[in-house]
This record gives C-alpha cells, sequence and structure tokens, in this order.
C-alpha cells in the first residue's frame, strides 16, 4: 500500500504519519529525512544532494526519486506500507512516482489532501516558539508556557525560528501553493484523492485518516 500524504507545513501531516506507523507496518518516507540521512551516511546520492544543497539550489527531482526509489528498495522486503510525507510536491513528482510504482507492478493506494484555512495554519505556525537550550515547542495562543513566553523546564526566553517568521511563511505558502495545487486536480482525476479536515483536534483527523485506509486494506 502506498499512501500520499498533501499538505503544506503546519496541517500536522508528520505528527498523523508517525501515528498511523505506530498502529500499522509502515514506512514513513519524507524527503527531508531521507536527504539528511542520505547526506549523514555519505551515499553516492547523499554526496550529490549535498552538492546542490550547499551551492543553495533545489536538490532535482530526479535525484528525489532516486533517493525515494533507493528507500523502497532497501526496505521492500519488509513488506510493510509506504507513507509520503509532503511527496511528492509536483506534477512532475508524481509522474515519477507513478513509474516508479508502476516498475514494481504497484500504485499509489489513496492520496490525502490535508485541508485547513489559509489565515488559521499561518496563525500556528507563527505562534510557536522553542526554547533555545532544550528545544521544546510552545505556542503562544494554543501551548503557552506558565510564565510569559519563557521555558517551563529552563526558564529562559523562547525564541521564535526565523523559518516561521509570518512573512517567511507566507512567501514560502505562496510557492508551495503554485507548485502543488495541481497536484490534487492530479489524484482527483483518478479518484485517488480524499480530502481531511485538519483544522480539528489530532484524535479527529486520526480517525477519519484511519478509515480511508481501512477501505483501501485488501
Ligand atoms: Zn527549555
Amino acid at each position: 500500500m502506498f499512501i500520499v500524504f498533501i499538505g503544506p507545513p503546519g496541517v500536522g501531516k508528520g505528527t498523523q504519519a508517525n501515528m498511523l506507523v505506530e498502529k500499522y507496518p509502515m514506512v514513513k518516507i519524507s524527503t527531508g529525512d531521507l536527504l539528511r540521512e542520505s547526506i549523514r551516511d555519505k551515499s553516492v546520492l547523499g554526496e550529490r544532494a549535498k552538492g546542490f544543497m550547499e551551492r543553495g539550489e533545489l536538490v532535482p527531482d530526479a535525484l528525489v526519486i532516486d533517493l525515494v526509489n533507493e528507500k523502497v528498495n532497501s526496505t521492500a522486503a519488509s513488506g510493510k506500507s509506504y507513507i509520503f510525507d509532503g511527496f511528492p510536491r509536483t506534477i512532475e513528482q508524481a509522474k515519477e512516482l507513478d513509474n516508479l510504482l508502476e516498475s514494481r507492478s504497484s500504485k499509489i493506494s489513496v492520496a490525502v489532501d490535508f485541508s485547513m484555512d489559509e489565515e488559521e495554519r499561518i496563525e500556528r505556525l507563527s505562534g510557536r516558539r522553542m526554547c533555545p537550550s532544550c528545544q521544546r515547542t510552545y505556542h503562544i495562543k494554543f501551548a503557552k508556557p506558565k510564565n510569559d513566553l519563557t521555558c517551563d523546564a529552563c526558564n529562559i526566553p523562547l525564541v521564535q525560528r526565523s523559518d516561521d517568521d509570518e512573512s517567511v511563511i507566507r512567501q514560502r505558502s505562496s510557492v508551495y501553493w503554485d507548485l502543488t495545487r495541481p497536484l490534487l486536480d492530479f489524484y482527483r482525476k483518478r479518484n485517488l484523492l480524499q480530502t481531511i479536515d485538519a483544522s480539528r483536534n489530532i484524535d479527529l483527523v486520526f480517525s477519519d485518516l484511519d478509515r480511508f485506509i481501512q477501505k483501501i486494506k485488501p
């Protein structure tokens, strides 16, 4: 079973993927993790990816696909299902993924669209604060520290990651949607798209997700 998760940062995809991995024999594949892993292991693909990243360039689709292929090959014997978290991000990647799966006589089982109001998502991301010492995360509205913006454990001031700055989030969002919106249609046309209201609490989102998974189980 191959499951695709579609959605921008802040919609809780990663959390839901981790919950599925705990419940079912599944492997989560996120390209960010794959890139970090391959660079850490100094694999051939990792060394190539590192070159692009060091020059501040995007890692090309073909290289990302090679990494995914390598991961699927190295874990295929486990018989587990796969969750692609935030991949594919473009139509080109989606087509390449289809080809890769087809070569294994397989195909995407379901594409889950984690839907959330854009302003709500930006509020969630831009309200995040982190303890620079223990890395614990807080939220100025949803997960406040006990004392005014200091870490409960370390008692030092929390910081905002530069990625979480509202203007950075908005700029990234528009790039994200330009690239990724066509994907929703791509999967909808194949009757594979399931939309989840990701603004609800974690357990409600998970129960929807679980239902989709149960339906496609053989
Ligand atoms: Zn701390």
